[in-house]
């Protein structure tokens, strides 16, 4: 039970297929206590048998990021109801979908605004607003991606969101740190969720990843779960400000890798050619 006596908050649970669905379940299983959020009316039915699920009580509560009275009620709640906490999960993206496919130069700003305030500026405001109900050994997690790093097809605008939410992770990790609250982020591989349904052409990436991969396989929410849970737990406590990659791997390869045909021989196939 690694996570006996922690208690925290899980932010961005759209159903059982989300991330932070794999990461509240593995720390529930480790014997974390959670305070749930969903975004607004419609979506606490749906959220509400997870919310039992998880053992969450009356720590169920509405917040939509982009509005700041929302999270200032959501500590208020926290407080209210559970004192101090010692972990958040950030899993929370958002961008218009003509960030999402197109041509990367034709990029609104109202879109660009949005993307990165969601995406980005909430893990900001959430740290700052709930700071003072975080205990001093605690644990701060967030999602990216590698798009926000390479070039990825469509990944587009949230590429750059995932570019900026990085280096918050570091800029807060630094900051926070004296006062004994650690930030990281995981950096998952593709994984077919709501979010993920957005992105131009997103099977195409599920299948080169799980081929270009060295395990050979796209990672499951509760891989990203249990990487999660380590992170927010004490197991970790001397890391932070770390993009930690869970993706099978497929972050360490330059080219496809060298495989061998029938006869034995080497070969690196691409298109067709080898
Ligand atoms: P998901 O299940 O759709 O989760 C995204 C969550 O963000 C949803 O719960 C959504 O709420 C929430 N959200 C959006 N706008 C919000 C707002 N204004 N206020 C509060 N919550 C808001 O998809 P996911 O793939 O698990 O995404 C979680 C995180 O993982 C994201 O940061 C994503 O970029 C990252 N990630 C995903 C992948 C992937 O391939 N799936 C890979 C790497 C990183 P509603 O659904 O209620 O709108």
């Amino acid at each position: 039970m690694i996570m006996e006596g922690k208690k925290g908050v899980v932010l961005g649970i759209a159903n059982k297929k989300s991330i932070a669905y794999g990461i509240a379940k593995a720390c529930q299983e480790q014997g974390a206590q959670m305070a749930i959020t969903f975004l607004n009316e419609r979506f606490e039915g749906k959220l509400a048998p997870i919310a039992q699920e998880l053992e969450c009580g009356n720590s169920f509560y509405p917040c939509d990021v982009s509005k700041p009275e929302e999270i200032e009620a959501l500590r208020h709640s926290l407080e209210k109801d559970m004192g101090q906490i010692d972990f958040i999960v950030h899993s929370i993206a958002f961008a218009p979908k003509e960030g999402l496919s197109g041509r990367f130069v034709d990029i609104p700003k109202e879109a660009f605004d949005v993307a990165m305030d969601i995406s980005v500026f909430s893990l900001i405001e959430i740290t700052k607003a709930l700071k003072p109900i975080l205990s001093s050994r605690s644990s701060i997690l967030t999602l990216s991606y590698y798009g926000g790093e390479k070039y990825i097809p469509n990944y587009n605008l949230m590429g750059v969101a995932k570019a900026a939410l990085e280096m918050t992770v570091r800029y807060l990790a630094e900051d926070l740190g004296k006062d004994g609250i650690r930030v990281n982020a995981i950096s998952a591989g593709p994984i077919k969720t709501l979010a993920a349904a957005g992105i131009g052409e997103f099977s195409f990436m599920l299948k080169w990843n799980a081929a270009h991969a060295p395990l050979k396989e796209n990672v499951t929410i509760e891989q990203v779960g249990n990487s999660g849970m380590y992170l927010l737990s004490d197991l970790s406590s001397g890391v932070t400000g770390e993009i930690h990659y869970v993706d099978a791997g497929y972050n360490i390869m330059g080219m496809p890798a060298i495989t061998e045909d029938e006869n034995g021989k080497q070969q690196i196939a691409w298109n067709g050619e080898s």
